[in-house]
């Protein structure tokens, strides 16, 4: 059997990002962005079938935990949106509008949808019985974009999941915060994908919430990207949309409220970004749209008897609930294994003559690329081996990556030099905005992230930018 080994077809992509990033989404595929409207793009099926799978664990996690779907407008009005002070400003120059019609006011299309719920949970919440409400939508939304924009990492229309929740008390809104950080882990560690959970700085909160939780996610270069996103919102919004209920004491409160935000597109950059490699996308099993692709190896006077054996392959793995394709198309096989590793697919079987003889089966591992035969009747327990040990592999190279990445600082020319390498910085921070923009422009772009959360970290000398004393420890990081 001649073993094809094709030829590298992308750039390195720690070296070259943004052209490894952009051939990917062409050539597997995922994205056409032809459309010619800027921040808009086509999501194609490989793409929206990948994005299906991340947003079903997401909705499972929401589900398992209370949540219920629903659907609300696209619009809101613009004097719903106006409500709350904070939220506005934040978001009024991202704004698209549609002007109303005569004697109507114009309309915003949803940026996020807090004030798109809130009017509705302020005539739905009348008492504590009501509570808690546990919503949300997965919707794409809509900002103006003025940086440039980039496939699913910015774009001016994202698809996310937005969970909108209230709650009698303070308490039980922060254990949501804890409830939906713990939903994400658990995606986003089926998904393979490093992270760092951090409590954003007062300044770079969502604007209207008292507190902001988000999840950074190391990419190429070095980089990150903020995939998620949880909020406190305590009573900033249930005041001004009067969202009151009659508490079990016969006293009328605010309800606490909560809102997050799994971004589906960014996860989606995320996992193509985090494993792919120059061969093309690299998936895990858990979000691979086909997970094992069996592909015949014909030979004159035996192809019947091949295509056979691969369909009876098939349904053997069907029936341990695997997403299977027989690829009997009239290809090549090199072409064949060229377009399945293109795509991603974690496991390749491979059926010839000499299978059929000899009773074996052969099998290549998309993320290793490494090809071995195995006795036919290893197949199952041997599928189900590999599908958990590509996913430890992924995880563990990439948090391999997050921890080279990851260095501590101890002043600010430590810093800058940590910068110039490309690292991502844990630093001891006054916690003072100034502070924060004197970084941002001694290194030429990096920014506090925020307040580690998922690591205990402990303050272990003062603030390395100024010297002042420090508060906490934070992670200082270029993103997209
Ligand atoms: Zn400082």
């Amino acid at each position: 059997m001649v073993l094809l080994q094709p030829e590298k077809a992308f750039p390195d992509k720690e070296k070259n990002f943004s052209e490894w990033y952009s051939l990917i989404l062409e050539r597997a595929e995922l994205v056409d962005i032809r459309y010619n409207v800027k921040g808009f793009v086509v999501y194609r099926p490989n793409l929206m079938r990948l994005i299906n799978l991340i947003r079903d664990e997401l909705e499972r996690g929401l589900t398992e935990t209370g949540h219920q779907p629903v659907l609300f407008p696209l619009v809101i009005p613009m004097s719903y949106l106006r409500k709350e002070e904070e939220h506005i400003t934040g978001f009024e120059a991202e704004v698209f509008k549609i002007r109303g019609e005569e004697g109507e006011e114009d309309l915003a299309l949803r940026p996020t949808s807090e004030t798109a719920f809130y009017p509705m949970y302020s005539l739905w919440i009348h008492s504590y019985r009501d509570l808690p409400l546990k919503l949300f939508q997965t919707v794409t939304v809509y900002r103006k974009e003025t940086k440039a924009t980039r496939p699913l990492i910015r774009g001016r229309e994202f698809l996310w999941i937005e969970a909108h929740d209230a709650f009698s008390s303070k308490d039980d809104a922060l254990k949501q915060v804890s409830e939906d950080i713990r939903i994400t882990k658990n995606a986003l560690e089926k998904f393979g994908l490093a992270f760092i959970v951090v409590e954003r700085e007062e300044w770079d909160k969502f604007p209207g919430a008292e507190k902001t939780f988000a999840f950074d996610c190391i990419m190429p270069e070095g980089k990150v990207l903020q995939i998620a996103t949880t909020h406190y919102l305590g009573t900033k919004f249930s005041i001004p949309f009067e969202i009151i209920f009659l508490d079990k004491d016969g006293s009328k409160k605010y309800v606490h409220q909560t809102c997050f935000g799994p971004g589906l597109s960014r996860m989606a950059a995320a996992v193509i970004s985090t494993h792919g490699d120059e061969y093309g996308l690299v998936l895990p099993f858990d979000v691979a749209p086909i997970q094992v692709v069996i592909v015949p190896i014909p030979k004159e006077g035996f192809e019947n008897r091949i295509v056979e054996k691969c369909f009876e392959v098939g349904e053997r793995l069907k029936r341990l609930n695997l997403r299977v394709k027989v690829d009997d198309s009239e290809d090549r096989p090199g072409s064949k294994f060229y377009k399945w590793e293109l795509y991603g697919v974690p496991v390749r079987v491979e059926v010839g003559v000499k299978e059929l003889e000899e009773n074996k089966l052969t099998l290549f591992r998309r993320d290793l690329r490494k090809r071995w035969t195995i006795e036919d009747s290893f197949l199952e327990q041997e599928i189900m081996y590999v599908k958990d040990d590509i996913l430890s592999f992924l995880r563990s190279r990439a948090y391999e990556r997050l921890e080279s990445a990851l260095v501590r600082v101890n002043c600010r020319e430590e810093g800058i030099e940590a910068s110039k390498n490309g690292k991502i910085i844990l630093m001891n921070f006054c916690g003072q905005k100034e502070c924060s923009e004197k970084i941002k422009e001694d290194t030429g772009g990096y920014e506090v992230r925020g307040r580690r959360v998922d690591v205990e970290e402990k303050v272990w000398g003062p603030c390395a930018w100024c010297g002042r004393t420090a508060e906490k420890v934070v992670v200082v990081a270029k993103s997209f």
